[in-house]
This record gives C-alpha cells, structure tokens and sequence, in this order.
C-alpha cells in the first residue's frame, strides 16, 4: 500500500530518533521489482558455497547418483555442477528461473511431509539475478538436450538444440558482478574454495550412493572424490581420509516415547585419540544437511567433560524425525532447522555419546590392566601417561615453563597455598586442630559397613596378589643413596644399584594406602573453602594452552559447573569413604591423610579436581573405588614441584628480563633490582620446596615404602625400577649426587 498525505519534508534516515518523531514521517515507496529481487537473491545467495548448495541439493532432488562440481575463482567466476539426474522438460525451461517456480511443493501443507531439499522455487531464480546462468539438460527419451542461458529471472534466447549426456549441468559465471561490495569483499576474504570443499565431503559421507566429485576448474585432480559405497564408514575414509575413519566409533541412540521425542540416531563419533584444533560436525536431519549450534555444544560439552584431551571431536550425524516435528522454513538459506522437543532430543544424544566415551575410557584403562595386571595401570586413563607409561613420571617435569601455571601472575593457581592451612613439615603441630575433625569423621563411620564392602577387599587382594618378590626384597632392605635427576633416586641393595622413579613409586605407595586406609583416614582441613569450579577451569586452561581459542571460556565454565555437580553429588560418598569433603557451595574443604608427615603437592589440587570428576567411573563399585584411589594416588605422588629446579638449567627460569624465555617471563616480578638479575623471591621459594621434596624422599617415602609399598609385577618391566647395570652410568650417577 502505498502512503501518500503530506508533502515530502521527509526526516533523513541518520537524525536521531528522538527528534523524527516530533518531525514528519519519512515517505514509504515501492520498491522496484528488480530491486527486490536482487535483496532477496543477496540473502538466499549469500557466498558461492551457498550457491553450490543449492544446486547439489537439486541435483540430488533429481535423483542424480553422480554429481560433479567445477569451480573457479573460490566460485565468483564460476560454479558448474553436473549431474546424472532427471533433467529438466523443454516446456518448463521459460519458467525455470522465475521466483517461486518450483516442482516440489504446490499447496502450504506440503511443507509438513516435504522430503525434497529445495521446495522455495528460489535457488535457480536468485542465482539469475546476481550471475549468469546458464542451463544445459536433457530427459530421459530425448535425442537431443537444450541449453539456455538467464538473466533476472527471465530466458536470454530460445533454447538451443545441443547434444548432452544425461541429466543437467548449471553454469552460474561471475557471481555478484552487480553487487560491487559484495564481490570485493569476497575477493579480499580467503577463497571460499574450501568451503564449497567442506561442503561437498559433508554431502559425500551422507549420500553414499551418490558418487561425488568437486575439483578447480582446469585442475586433472579431484579434491573429494567419493565413490559409491553402502557404508558411511567407507565413504568418511575415502573423503576424510583413514587417520579420521580409524579413530571413529558408531554410535545410535532412538527414543519413541511419543511425550518426549520421536527419532532415531545414527553416526559416527571420534575416540580419545582424536585430536583436532576445531569440531566438525556434519549433520543431516532428515537428510538436510543443516546446522544445529546448541546440538554441537552440548556434544562439545560432554567430550570436553569425558574426554579433555580430545574436546574438539569429529562428528557426522544422522536424525531421523516425524516430519510434522520438523520446521524447515526457518532459515533464508535453510542452514538450520527447527525442531520439536529440542531439548530432550539433545540429553538423549549427550548421554548416548557419554556412555560410548565413558566405555571407550574404560576399555582402553582396562586393556592396559589386562597387559600389566597392576594396580597401577588404572593411573593410565589419560592418554598421554598410557601411551609412554615408562616416562609418566616425568610429566611434570617435562611441562615447559610456559605452561607452569605460577610463573603468570594473573594465574591464581600460584595463590592456591593460601588455601593450604599448614606447610608440610609443620603438619603435625596442626592435629590438635584437626582432632575434632577426625572424631566427626569417625564418628560418622560404621567400620563394619566398610568392611562389608567386599570390593575394597578384592582391590587389596588384588595388590597381594600382584607382588613382585624380587622388588619387595629390595624395598624392604635397601640403602637410600640420592637422588640422580628430578624424578631417578638411586637405591643400593646388596652389590647392585638401583634406579627407582619416585613418582612412579610414590603413585603405587599411595594408591595402595588409599585403598589400606579406606574410610578409616584422618583429614586435612584447608584453611579456607577452596572454589572448586574456579579450581576447574584452572585445571581446563593448563590442559588448553596449546589452544589460542579464547572465545571457549563458556564451554569451559559449563564444564566446570557440571564436573562441580557431579562431584556435589557425589560429595556424601566421597567424605564418607575418602574424607573428600565437599560442601554444597561447590569448595573443596578437606583432603585425607594418606601417608602421616605427608600432604599433597598443593598446585596440583586443580588437576586433582579435574581427574577425579572425570576419570573416575562411577558405575561399577569395585572400579569406582579403584579409579578415585588412583586418582589420589596420583595427587599425593611426589611429583617435581611445579617451578623448575634452579640446581639445574631451570636456573633460567627466574632470570630477569629473560631473552630465550617467552613472554611468561615478563610476569615475573622486578621488585629486587639490586640482586643480580635473578628473582630472588621465586628462586628462594623453588630452592625451598625443592629442598623439601628431597628431604621428603629421603625421610618419608622411602621409611613408608619399606614398611608399606607392595610393588606390582609391572614395576620390574615398565622402567620404575631399573638396574644400573654399567659402571659408566655408575659413576655419572655419583657425580650428581
Ligand atoms: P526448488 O529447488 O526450491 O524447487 P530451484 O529454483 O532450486 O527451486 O529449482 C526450481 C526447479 O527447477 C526445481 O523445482 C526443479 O524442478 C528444477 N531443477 C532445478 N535443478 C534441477 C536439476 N539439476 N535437475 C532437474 N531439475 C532441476
Ligand atoms: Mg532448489
């Protein structure tokens, strides 16, 4: 309709609002029929992977079982696509690119039960009105094809009589030369080839019987090629390539309870041992291939809870739902879709996918057990210590200064002792503190209900039985020489030396004394509540910073907030049997007495949390208890202390000014200008506890092993304990000590 009262003073479109409504409206025109069917191409057209699109989706429409796509200049000066499908009648070509012409859908209610891609009649016409296309094709029975070429909506020329091989091929040439700005930013942005790549494998390992190929024009060799195959195995190997196929697990998931949601699911999901700087997912929903953005976090989500390592996952996926559940007219380009019953759809799929990584995580701990049959081995669940677990003991060790959480001022995790009510040598001066804690605790035990528990017995059955005899004689006779470098200490035993990895050991010491001390342990109270979803992300961040992705903070806090749920449900069993205590609040307020004289490495208690709310498996009895022991173990082990050993070439560490170190180094505080170049307040803070840690060694975990440690057939072959069998290394070893 159109306005027409006053006279045109209208308000230009840049005075402030305030002041256009006191003046006269603007005038509202018509627009011209061009005009808006440029903008509306524009949206439906948006980049020339969105063209592709287009016309693969009516290719397949077509029911093409071969389709090939030609492009050059990432698309601005062409996109060919090719197919072997049902061709277009010579009578419909006038209207072919007309807005709205369409074979697929002729009354609004098809929209409910559509099953075609396209369904706007929009694509063909849009494309005419900011490129040149042309139309070649051929039906079945025909002699001869057709070829004709379009421009706004409308035919250039009659057809043209031509030979052609079955099917329609589309040529769109120079795309947006009319949208000078659009054109000109696509130039500038990197080529949109990639893009239609992407696109193109996406299409390929859901249409399997679909042969695809998408190559630069010119070029003799395809950039996908798929081939037709049954199994979307097959088909993501041949795309994607066999170090992705291989690390992949089928996973399904339906649910027809008629009040929830109705679907059934199919994919593939990546294992642990994927690893990728970005999540792909490729999504069909009833066979669209669409976007789902809260679909893809949720799975994120769950990978980075159950999975750290392996957070960004590969995912192809494939719904089916009742087509009345399904919305497909939401999106200009129908790049998302809506759908019924979202969210309960979406926890459906997250706890299939959880409990198909939970099971990979367990079968991969337990696989390792089955080689090693120790204890020690349920330490293995993360990746990295499994793979090598000869040198797990020096992971910390191996961290590089950049990643050592202290050395950045605005790390928190370099504050985490102002938690920690006592130091470890002045423990002791605290248990009259602590008596009161320990008589609740006790109280609150029933030691006959814990002796009921006949898994804690097997776990100390299992150790028993697992004794090496050769290695205990050792322990329990040996001399304590020294220590060889950050994590070998040396042992003498009769005539032999003995190189003895304290981390590995102290590990298995603890591990043993946690499943000894069940529910029976004294506590350590923190000084202050310790936050644990702050704890967390800490804990995130450490493992993430090879990643520079900072935008994944939401993800990280969602983790956090769940793995803390997760550990406040779990907080009456934990206190209970562990002395874990947890407050609802979410703070970490208590930690057992493991080994008297001994408290545990305070900058670990991030990873601690982080381990124990995700590696820990809480279905089974025997292996729930089994995993948190091991992950106290792991805490409570003597790992090198977090800054580097100055006695070394950590010296480098507290330069000032350093010039070989990154930029962590400029975190370090200047406050001292007159000592050397040195930090003396960092350096005298390392020398300290690592001067304790070796006085530890010496004094408690060496007394404690040969009381306590039973060492597992495992230790003798996996490099904790190893002969010193030349003189050459002999004498090395006794100049560092
Ligand atoms: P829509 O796909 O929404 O129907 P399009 O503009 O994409 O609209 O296509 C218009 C019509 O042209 C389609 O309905 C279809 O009948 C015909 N068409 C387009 N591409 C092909 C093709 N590759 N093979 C056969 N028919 C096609
Ligand atoms: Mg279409």
């Amino acid at each position: 309709m159109e306005i027409d009262e006053s006279s045109s003073a209208a308000a230009t479109m840049d005075e402030p609002q305030e002041e256009a409504s006191a003046a006269q409206p603007p005038r509202i025109y018509r627009l011209d029929e061009s005009v808006v069917n440029r903008i509306a191409a524009g949206e439906v057209i948006q980049r020339p992977v969105l063209a592709v699109k287009e016309l693969v989706e009516n290719s397949l429409d077509a029911g093409s079982t071969s389709i090939s796509v030609t492009v050059k200049d990432g698309g601005l000066k062409l996109i060919q696509v090719s197919d072997n499908g049902h061709g277009i009648r010579h009578e419909d070509l006038p209207i072919l690119c007309e807005r709205h012409t369409t074979s697929k859908l002729s009354t609004y209610e098809d929209l409910q039960t559509i099953k075609s891609m396209g369904f706007r009649g929009e694509a063909l016409a849009s494309m005419t009105y900011v490129g040149h296309v042309t139309v070649t094709t051929i039906t079945e029975g025909q002699l001869h094809g057709y070829r004709v070429s379009y421009r706004d909506g409308v035919m250039e020329h009659v057809p043209k009589p031509c030979a052609a091989v079955k099917g329609t091929q589309i040529m769109v040439e120079n795309l947006f030369y009319n949208i000078v700005a659009r054109r000109k930013t696509l130039q500038n942005s990197s080529d949109d080839y990639a893009k239609i790549v992407d696109l193109v494998s996406r299409f390929a390992i859901h249409n399997t019987p679909v042969c695809f190929s998408c190559r630069k024009h010119g070029a003799n060799r395809a950039d996908v090629q798929s081939v037709t195959t049954s199994s979307k195995l097959d088909a993501i190997k041949t795309v994607y390539g066999i170090s992705v196929a291989r690390e992949l697990m089928e996973i399904s998931a339906s649910d027809d309870n008629p009040d929830q949601s109705i679907f059934k699911m199919t994919g593939f999901i990546s294992n642990a041992n994927y690893i990728a700087k970005k999540t792909t997912m490729v999504l069909f929903i009833n066979d669209r291939l669409v976007e789902c953005s809260a679909l893809k976090r949720a799975i994120e989500v769950v990978y980075s809870a159950t999975l750290p390592k392996a957070a960004k996952p590969f995912i192809y996926m494939s719904i089916e739902l009742p087509s009345e559940h399904v919305d497909v007219n939401i999106h200009p380009t129908k790049r998302e879709v809506s759908l019924l019953n979202q969210e309960s759809l979406i926890e459906t799929i997250q706890s299939a996918i959880e409990s198909k990584l939970m099971n990979c995580n367990n079968t991969r701990t337990f696989q390792t057990q089955a080689v090693s049959s120790a204890p020690e081995s349920s330490f293995s669940i993360r990746k990295d210590i499994q793979k090598n677990p000869s040198s797990s003991g020096g992971k910390f060790q191996k961290t590089p200064i950049n990643r050592v959480v202290r050395t950045d001022s605005r790390d928190p995790s370099g504050r985490l002792h102002a938690y920690w009510s006592n130091g470890p040598s002045s423990q002791h001066q605290k248990k009259s503190d602590l008596a009161s804690v320990r008589i609740a605790v006790r109280q609150r035990r029933n030691p006959r209900e814990s002796a009921d528990l006949t898994s804690i017995q097997e776990l100390l059955n299992d150790v028993d039985q697992n004794i090496h005899s050769g290695l205990l004689d050792i322990v329990k006779d040996c001399t304590y020489i020294g220590l060889a470098d950050d994590v070998l200490a040396v042992l003498q035993y009769s005539t032999h030396l003995y190189l003895v990895n304290v981390v590995n050991a102290s590990k298995e010491l603890m591990y043993q004394q946690a499943i000894r001390r069940f529910a029976h342990f004294s506590a350590i109270q923190l000084s202050e509540p310790a936050p644990i979803p702050e704890l967390l992300i800490m804990a995130l961040k450490d493992e993430d910073l090879k990643s520079t992705d900072d935008n994944d903070m939401d993800l990280k806090n969602k983790i956090a907030e769940m793995n803390t749920e997760l550990l406040k449900q779990k907080a009456e069993m934990l206190e209970e049997y562990f002395c874990i205590n947890i407050d609802q609040e979410g703070n970490l307020m208590r930690l057992p007495v493991l080994l008297e004289q001994h408290t545990p490495d305070m900058d670990h208690v991030p990873e601690f949390l982080l381990s124990l709310a995700n590696d820990v498996d809480w279905e089974n009895e025997k292996e729930c208890l089994q995993t948190i022991c091991a992950v106290l173990g792991n805490f409570y082990a003597m790992h090198p202390p977090v800054l580097p050993n100055p006695a070394g070439d950590g010296i480098q560490f507290y330069k000032k000014n350093p010039k070989s170190i990154d930029d962590t180094g400029d975190d370090l505080k200047n406050e001292n200008p007159e000592k050397d170049d040195l930090d003396q307040e960092l350096l005298a803070e390392a020398e300290t506890a690592w001067a304790q840690r070796e006085w530890n060694i010496q004094h408690v975990l060496f007394p404690s092993m040969r009381l306590f440690l039973k060492p597992p057939k495992s230790m003798a072959t996996d490099g904790t304990f190893v002969q010193v069998a030349s003189l050459e290394k002999l004498y090395k070893i006794f100049e560092r000590c």
